[in-house]
């Protein structure tokens, strides 16, 4: 008991003399004397790389301190270095989502989590060890998904800033960030843009990139800089193998479904003697290659497609978005233009470079989508050209059109009702269906908050 109270007294402490401080000091911006004297070195002088048309002055500070309101998407490895990053640079008022609870695998780099809060909400335990940590910010916490919040909560930040590990998530905030643009006769209005400054790890390959939607280069313009999930070709799996990985995928697709070593359950990745199954048939199929390096681990690495997560890329990448939320925020600084990419796997090596918009981006362009099939071709080859086309990349597919001034959906596979109703459709030409040339089809997605027209032009 006497434990639990201690951080909280020691914590109103803090306050009570922050309060006498700020009181005899004049300073009432949360902290002591002298508080925010490294973020002012930046604001109140020149400098050698300041932007052109920076002026000193203390009202960035101010603006800082006071209104400027940011977003941060993700509470992971990557949230919790960049709310560090940020209340200690003077930011105050920051909302953070998350909609994940810690795990005990977390605690070796999401530094803001104690063993004692696994299996409480991440947004929640971050924003109190912020809020306890530097007095004056206030995270607010949202244990949610991004997808619970709709255009006016997103409408309130000045910035938004993601740390997520998931790509549809990405193209989500993306796509609800271009459709709060606002045009006035084909013009964009600048005061509709938010930011957004978005940092991603993968073991020890990390990327941040600026992005002003409707402006610069957005997710899906680059969309083809994603590759698609690891898959090794069946046939070096199946007669060729070289590498552990070979064997392990060999056990998993090949041996696994036809040995049904556990009945007909399928390969369970949290199932330790499945995984011990797996490994087993691996270490077999690698000895009889010669292909040395399965372990256990790999093994589970493999199956569960686990990436390591590694500390110091997520401390590079939460900096480096941190310092464009810094730049972006006071305007002292040219931003990132406006991708950073960083490689420590051997050595280090970062460069820049400008990713360029997409004349035809699904999502930012506002240039209607064109799709060339036959009219013998079958709604199953428009669903895989969705889903499997480098550009599009969809991942379950709705599609609805208007027939005789009636909203028909064509397929449809979220609702397993309706998946079993429409299922027949996918077997059916555009011209059984009753689609004619030019016909325009309404596409749902989870990669994106707004529907995304496209028009299906019939060649010969
Ligand atoms: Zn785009």
């Amino acid at each position: 008991m006497a434990d639990a109270e201690e951080p909280e007294k020691k914590r109103r402490r803090i306050e009570d003399l922050t309060e006498k401080m700020a009181v005899e000091s004049g300073h009432r911006d949360g902290g002591w004397d002298g508080r925010w004297n490294h973020v002012r070195k930046f604001l109140e002088r020149p400098g050698p790389f300041t932007h052109p048309d920076f002026e000193p002055s203390t009202e960035s500070l101010q603006f800082l301190l006071e209104t400027c309101k940011i977003l941060v998407i993700g509470a992971g490895g990557l949230g919790c270095e960049l709310l560090k990053n940020l209340a200690l640079s003077g930011f105050r008022l920051i909302h953070v989502v998350d909609m994940d609870t810690i795990d005990v695998s977390n605690l070796n780099r999401q530094f803001l989590f104690r063993p004692k809060d696994v299996g409480r909400p991440k947004a929640e335990v971050a924003a109190d060890f912020i809020n306890n940590r530097i007095p004056g910010c206030k995270v607010v916490p949202h244990f949610k998904k991004i997808q619970d919040f709709d255009e006016s909560f997103y409408r309130q930040f000045h910035i938004i800033v993601c740390g997520l590990d998931s790509i549809i998530a990405r193209r989500w905030i993306n796509g609800m960030l271009i459709s709060v643009l606002s045009y006035e006769d084909g013009v964009l209005d600048p005061s509709s843009i938010i930011p957004l400054i978005d940092g991603g790890t993968e073991g020890f390959k990390g990327n941040a990139r600026v992005i002003l939607p409707g402006m610069t280069a957005c997710i899906d313009c680059t969309l083809e800089l994603y590759p698609p999930q690891i898959n090794f070709p069946m046939c070096t799996i199946a007669s060729m193998p070289r590498l552990p990985e070979h064997c392990i995928e060999y056990a998993r697709i090949l041996q696994w479904p036809k040995e049904q070593p556990f009945g007909e359950t399928s390969l369970d990745g949290d199932n330790p003697e499945h995984i011990q199954w797996v490994f087993e048939r691996s270490k077999d199929r690698a000895s009889q290659f010669n292909i040395p390096g399965v372990t256990y681990r790999l093994t589970q690495g493999v199956v569960k497609r686990i990436i390591p997560a590694v500390a110091s890329t997520n401390a590079v990448i939460a900096a480096a978005c941190a310092t464009e939320v810094f730049k972006i925020a006071t305007s002292a600084y040219i931003p990132l233009n406006n991708y950073l990419v960083f490689n420590d796997v051997d050595g280090l090596y970062t460069y820049t470079f400008e990713a360029e918009r997409k004349e035809n981006c699904t999502a930012c362009s506002q240039v209607p989508q064109d799709l060339q099939f036959p009219p013998s071709a079958k709604l199953q080859e428009v669903l895989e050209y969705l889903t499997e086309n480098a550009s599009l990349q969809m991942k379950s597919p709705a599609i609805t059109t208007t027939l005789e001034g009636k909203n028909k959906t064509l397929y449809l596979q979220s609702v397993k009702s309706i998946e079993e109703r429409t299922r027949p459709n996918l077997c059916k030409t555009l011209k059984e269906l009753g689609l004619s040339d030019g016909q325009e089809i309404a596409v749902a997605d989870v990669t994106t908050p707004q529907t995304v027209l496209f028009k299906i032009n019939f060649t010969a």
